[in-house]
């Protein structure tokens, strides 16, 4: 059903780079069977999954969007790929993203740029857009995208499905491609927040392969989803709603909040006063951290190789030269600037105390709130090539997701209607590990 939804619609919508049609068939018709047999299955048993092409898939190429990587096949099952494996669900393909997660479009794809399946003139956000397009348009009933600064959440806000990014550690990052590793969540997309829980119970497990997984005890996240919210404290960050948000997108997230008051809950405006500069610490640490982990792409240990070199040190350069886009090179200069000897105590430095002042901003939030709402992005879809000639233009669209990667806390993007027919995203931030709360918060306005 889906591959027959995926033939049809993908020639326009462009969502995936790979598709694993025979074998997922083949694993279709096996979990069927053991069904048949009576025998135990997993929670996800016969779902199609589509995933972000930076997760590591064994067997299968992940090319991050990539020249680079336009030949490797992972050698080894990432860690949620192996727990998806585990519940029964059934990989239907590799989906588009901006090379190396970085872009908020999915035009920085080195293969092609994916549409919004709401308008096809639109971008699907990015830089898990592929993820979210596939989707939106039925053609997988969840995927998998990743998050460093709001890659699961904008996509999904843009094209009018729920994206979670979970708090950091919930989830294990052991195979997902490094961008900026103390950022880095991967995250699912759903059709609606009750999928978003059911799979959140197989993608959430301590990993001994990362060290930065958090050893919790295993919550059931579809426990508290139908709770009612009455008395329910939200605050509404000043700094959200003020300019640069389009009049539409404010006029829903205002509508949103007199239903949350019918609701029984109690919505007042707060401040979060060092988000202003959650966009700049971020263009600060994201870069940095990816231009240490991009150095391993060197034509020797991974992927494509230059053909012509007369030294080891041409072989790295043209391999880097000939295999990264133009917005991988530019965050690489950005982060080696930022880290080096002369520059880092004013740039790197300064960002890591600036996150930490962001980190007790939202500390000192959830004192008194139980969880924090916005609109999760200044506009909606903009057009294909209206932002991809200045970076700096495109960097501002995730000026409302970032503040949560730097803190480290989850937070959820749930379609709420829609402003001259395109979907506005909600976002929902909740303190760390509180994914339960944030989900039953997303549960009753849905
Ligand atoms: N758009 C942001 C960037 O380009 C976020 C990317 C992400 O979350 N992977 O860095």
């Amino acid at each position: 059903e889906f591959f027959n939804r995926i033939e049809a619609t993908d020639e326009y919508i462009k969502s995936f780079l790979l598709l694993d049609k025979e074998n997922a068939i083949k694993e279709a018709k096996n979990i069927d069977e053991r069904r048949v047999n009576g025998e135990k299955l997993g929670d996800l048993a016969g779902i199609p999954v589509a995933i972000k092409d930076n997760i590591s898939t064994e067997g299968l190429k992940t090319t991050c969007g990539s020249k680079i990587l336009s030949n490797y096949t992972a050698p080894y099952d990432a860690t949620v790929i192996k727990n998806l494996k585990e519940a029964g669900a059934i990989i239907v393909g590799k989906t588009n993203l901006d090379e190396f997660a970085m872009g908020s479009s999915t035009e920085n794809s080195a293969f092609h740029t994916t549409r919004n399946p709401w308008d096809l003139e639109r971008v699907p956000g990015g830089s898990s857009g592929g993820s979210a397009a596939a989707v939106a348009a039925y053609q997988a009933p969840f995927s998998l995208g990743s998050e460093t600064g709001g890659s699961v959440r904008q996509p999904a806000a843009f094209c009018g499905v729920v994206g979670l990014k979970p708090t950091y550690g919930l989830i294990s990052r052991y195979g997902l491609v490094a961008f900026a590793s103390s950022l880095d969540q991967i995250g699912p997309f759903t059709r609606d927040v009750e999928d978003c829980a059911i799979v959140m119970n197989t993608l959430a497990s301590h990993d001994k392969l990362d060290s930065t997984s958090v050893e919790i005890e295993k919550v059931d996240y579809t426990k508290n989803l139908k709770k009612d919210i009455k008395g329910l404290k939200i605050g509404v960050p000043k700094e959200y709603m003020g300019e640069g948000i389009s009049e539409d997108v404010r006029e829903n997230i205002k509508n949103v909040i007199e239903t949350f008051k019918t609701l029984g809950a109690e919505v007042e405006e707060m401040s979060l006063p060092y988000s202003e500069y959650g966009l700049e610490t971020y263009y600060i640490l994201a870069p940095s951290e990816a231009s240490s982990n991009l150095a391993r792409f060197d034509g020797v240990r991974y992927g494509n190789r230059a053909e012509n070199y007369n030294s080891v040190e041409e072989l790295f350069t043209k391999t880097r030269s000939e295999g990264f886009g133009e917005e991988v090179k530019r965050r690489i200069m950005m982060g080696t600037y930022c880290l080096s000897s002369g520059y880092y105590d004013a740039y790197y430095k300064k960002a890591q105390k600036v996150r930490t002042l962001i980190k007790e901003d939202f500390d000192k939030a959830f004192d008194e709130y139980d969880v924090i709402i916005s609109p999760t992005t200044p506009s909606t879809a903009f057009k294909i090539g209206e932002k991809s000639d200045n970076p700096l233009d495109m960097y501002a669209s995730d000026v409302l997701t970032v503040a949560v990667n730097i803190a480290g806390i989850p937070a959820i993007s749930i379609p709420c209607g829609t402003s001259k027919g395109l979907p506005v995203g909600l976002q929902i931030i909740g303190k760390s590990f509180d994914e339960s709360k944030i989900l039953n918060v997303a549960y009753n306005i849905e």
